[in-house]
């Protein structure tokens, strides 16, 4: 082996070789060069993790901790994210071939998470009941769950990452993280982050490798008690299934194919905006693409003709470079399966406005996988590239003509992840919103995330929420605490 990069393993508290010994290739995208090895994980490792995350959870200090305690070590960890965040971006630019603004601009918004949820532990009050029993106390507890596995994709690992982790430490939880194979290096920085807040050992633990070699054994272990998952669909059915084997909770962050409305009286110019940073922003590679643009019939043939002319002017480049603004693909798979998309959405009929090809030229540099800003018009719902997540830089455009056509036409679909709707209407605005079957709707903005405010999908998008109070609750569990003051013990036979 070359002298790149090695990553290993983090098991409780320390840098951990995989028990096969064998590493794999982690590749840049812009250069399409191999720049680490990291370590291939199986299940003797995951077992190993969940094994230390499982003591850690029930001996040593963790359990210990007062939550204030608890609150200030997560806190602590989001400064260190503050203080290192250029550097865990461009781990991250250099395995996901994501622009540097982007996952910059994502590195230096994470402190958030730690300080939100850092500050939330000890908020998190049980209830006195005023119980309808004489001579009874009662009251709740909200209790951590124990340990909890985080698995995580590939195009935005620590913003994803966080959405689980902050939350599952300030509720007292323990943590084995499973990155995406692609990217799993800015994971295993943060462990560095991790150790110099001060964590005890097995608290956050880190498995490294393929989904079915290790992702799948730490789901199916007996000692995990959820999953948190984000990632693709069918994946997440596989691991939703082996869950409910072992009787686990599951939060599943999943795909989409989200409409993003163009109303009449919208004002143009932002709406193409909106229409851009839906679909071209991070190369189309996030779960909240505005992949399907629904354009209003009176507006329809002005709008789409400056989309275009805005879309041409979208510069391809290194990721690296703070004037780019599309990236290459991630991974070959991906980079195949856009193009196989891009052929279906030709045979099926719609009409090719904008790309449609690989990119190439000196821009793209070394790199094989680049694919060309794309628009589709002439566009019906029916049809798979209307229908399916391509999950790249393809556009779909849909004409309609009344409101109640549009919400037919956005709800027309298995996914719920996200929407936007553009119009200057309040009423349009909140009727529509209403009408929309989907976990977030954005109006006259898109791509908007925050710690404070509840994510996660309706239908296939997914299952509970992150973020948010909502994103506490998620990992806490209430117990119902009953104390008798009564001078003896009623009658044993009769419920109480
Ligand atoms: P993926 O499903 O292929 O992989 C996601 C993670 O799951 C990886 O770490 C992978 O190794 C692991 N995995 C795969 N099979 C597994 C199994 N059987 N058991 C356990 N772990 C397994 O997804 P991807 O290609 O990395 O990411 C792209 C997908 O993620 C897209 O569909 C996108 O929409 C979705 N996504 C959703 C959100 C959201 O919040 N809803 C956010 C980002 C991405």
């Amino acid at each position: 082996m070359s002298a790149l990069p090695k990553f290993n393993a983090y098991i409780n508290g320390k840098s951990e070789p995989p028990s096969s010994g064998g590493y794999f290739e982690t590749v840049n995208p812009y250069t399409s060069k191999v720049w680490g090895h990291v370590a291939r994980c199986n299940a003797e490792d995951a077992n190993r993790a969940v094994q230390a995350a499982y003591i850690a959870f029930t001996r040593g200090d963790w359990p210990t901790l007062t939550a204030t305690q608890r609150g200030a070590l997560v806190h602590r960890l989001g400064d260190l994210i503050r203080d290192n965040a250029r550097e865990l971006a461009e781990y991250e630019v250099r395995d996901n071939g994501k622009l540097i603004n982007e996952m910059l601009g994502q590195c230096n918004y994470l402190p958030n998470w730690y300080w939100y949820y850092g500050g939330l532990a000890d908020k998190i009050e049980g209830a006195v009941i005023p119980i309808d029993k004489a001579d009874v106390f009662n009251y709740t507890r909200h209790e951590p769950l124990g340990v909890i596995v985080c698995i995580t994709p590939w195009n935005s690992p620590l913003l994803l990452l966080s959405f689980k982790l902050a939350a599952a430490l300030a509720a007292g939880n323990t943590v084995v993280i499973k990155p995406s194979e692609f990217t799993s290096t800015s994971t295993l920085k943060l462990m560095e982050l991790v150790e110099k807040a001060g964590f005890p050992p097995g608290v956050i633990n880190v498995v490294t490798g393929f989904g079915a070699e290790v992702g799948a054994a730490l789901v199916e272990h007996p000692k995990a008690a959820k999953i948190c998952f984000t990632g693709g669909s069918d994946s997440g059915a596989l691991v939703y299934q082996a869950a409910a084997k072992g009787l686990k909770g599951c939060t599943l962050e999943l795909g989409g194919k989200s409409p993003n409305i163009i109303f009449d009286d919208a004002v143009v110019d932002d709406a193409v905006k909106g229409a851009i940073s839906g679909i071209f922003a991070a190369t189309g590679q996030t779960c909240i693409a505005g992949s399907r643009l629904l354009v209003q019939d009176a507006i329809y043939d002005r709008f789409v003709d400056k989309l275009v002319a805005f879309a041409k002017t979208a510069r391809m480049g290194d990721p690296m470079d703070t004037a780019t603004q599309v990236g290459p693909v991630t991974t070959p798979p991906q980079y195949r399966k856009i193009l196989k998309y891009i052929e279906i959405a030709k045979s099926e009929g719609a009409q090719c406005l904008l790309g449609g090809d690989p990119g190439s030229g000196p821009e793209c540099g070394d790199s094989q996988w680049f694919v060309q800003p794309t628009i589709f018009s002439n566009v019906t719902n029916t049809m798979r590239i209307a229908q399916e997540e391509v999950f790249g830089p393809v556009l779909s455009i849909i004409r309609f003509k009344t409101d109640e056509e549009a919400i037919e036409i956005a709800n027309d679909i298995a996914f719920g992840l996200a929407a936007g709707v553009w119009t200057q209407s309040i009423t349009r605005a909140i009727k529509v919103s209403n009408a929309i079957r989907a976990g977030t709707v954005w109006v006259n903005t898109y791509r908007a995330v925050s710690f404070m405010s509840p994510f996660g999908g309706y239908k296939k998008s997914g299952l509970g929420r992150e973020n948010g109070l909502e994103g506490m609750r998620e990992f806490l569990q209430t117990k119902s605490v009953w104390i008798s003051t009564a001078a003896d013990v009623p009658n044993p036979f009769v419920m109480r």
